[in-house]
């Protein structure tokens, strides 16, 4: 039988069970001690003061954008490479996303490329951290303080990563994280927002819940939409935090192992990490060139008869879509159009033994 090796599978252990039996047993439910908890171990981990517990990382996206004031008419700067939810979050607000192309190394936003795409409606350069790799903060938040910008970090992936030692999360004036199932670590789904800002913690715990009062709950002070987080999803999430090191750890090995393994073959390129960055590597996405022996989709076809599951993150420039389009043509973005063309992603999830590890560099090296 041929091996059966997936791209990404949740690490859950008796633990995560018993925890949730726990809480069943508890009677409280929703938003209760375990939320306040895991909030608390989550700025803890960030090095910040504030963090806010959602029911996923698109609802936190949406929560913030909403707490630094963005609206109708506004702009908001973001890369066209990443999961349609950070886009998505930017018209739920109702303002209007505007994409920059990407670095093709860090495969982040080239920030050289956002001060061209300034206007006076933006409000907002939103990135992300896609991979596990944080994006160029110092430059970003340069521009951000000239042009008096609101910086937004989707962290959804970079869980654990450093950015010259700070912390994901701690990199911007608000950041966001996603705890769905494929993420580094996971609640099934789940969300979080970090912030030091006193105004856009009260913000978004307000609209995290109908806007009602805290302390006389059937009062309702502005638009809130219902994004509580589960205490059986916060007591899931806090075991996955205990084990973060560990998981990033075992990460990190198998990213190292790829990176000397993989990296004098032809036409196959291993991801670069940047000076003074530490990813946690949410992905393993090697590119495949045309100098390669196989066509990316015959390669793809090929790995996955040796059972080795791959992943095209992502196929397609968000530009692409027609709700996201805005003017944006794709001829514009020259490097996210390659580099969709390229990526691959192969199985780095810590559930690997080494033995796969090795097994899926063979298979490569044997083409
Ligand atoms: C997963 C993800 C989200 C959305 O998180 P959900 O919890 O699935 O809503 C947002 N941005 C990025 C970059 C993601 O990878």
């Amino acid at each position: 039988m041929v091996k059966q090796i997936k791209l990404s599978e949740p690490f859950i252990e008796k633990a995560e069970i018993d925890a949730v039996n726990k809480v069943l047993m508890s009677g409280r439910l929703v938003q209760g001690p375990l939320v306040k908890e895991l909030e608390k171990d989550f700025s803890l981990l960030c090095g910040i003061k504030y963090a806010i517990a959602t029911n996923n990382g698109t609802s936190a996206l949406h929560t913030a954008l909403h707490s630094l004031g963005i609206g109708k008419g506004d702009e908001v700067i973001t890369t066209p490479f990443t999961f349609v939810a950070t886009a998505n979050a930017i018209l739920m607000v109702g303002a209007k996303p505007i994409f920059v192309d990407i670095d093709e190394e860090t495969f982040n936003i080239d920030s050289e490329l956002i001060g061209r795409k300034i206007t006076k409606d933006t409000k907002a350069i939103l990135a992300v951290d896609l991979f596990g790799q944080p994006a160029d903060y110092k430059k970003i938040n340069q521009i951000a303080k000239k042009y008096g910008l609101f910086v937004v970090e989707d962290a959804a992936q970079s869980i654990g990563a450093t950015y010259f030692n700070k912390k994901t999360g701690n990199l911007a004036d608000i950041g966001t994280f996603s705890l769905y199932a494929t993420k580094n670590i996971t609640s099934g789904e789940g969300g979080m927002i970090t912030t030091n800002n006193k105004n856009y913690y009260e913000k978004s715990k307000l609209f995290r819940s109908h806007g009602q009062d805290e302390n006389d709950r059937y009062s309702y002070l502005g638009l809130g939409y219902n994004y509580r987080m589960t205490d059986i999803a916060a007591a899931i999430a806090l075991q996955q935090l205990k084990k973060i090191d560990f998981l990033t750890r075992k990460r990190k090995q198998i990213a190292g192992i790829y990176n000397s393994e993989l990296k004098d073959i032809k036409g196959l390129i291993t991801p670069k990490v940047k000076t003074g960055i530490e990813s946690v590597y949410h992905q393993y996405a090697i590119r495949i060139t045309p100098e390669f022996k196989l066509t990316r989709e015959k390669f793809r076809d090929y790995l996955h008869e040796k059972g080795i599951e791959t992943y095209i993150y992502y196929p397609k420039g968000l530009y692409s879509f027609d709700h996201l389009r805005f003017g944006n043509e794709k001829e514009n973005f020259p490097v996210t159009e390659r580099i969709t063309k390229e990526v691959l992603s192969i199985p780095v999830n810590p559930k690997l033994k080494n033995e796969d590890v090795y097994y899926i560099i063979n298979v490569i090296k044997n083409l």
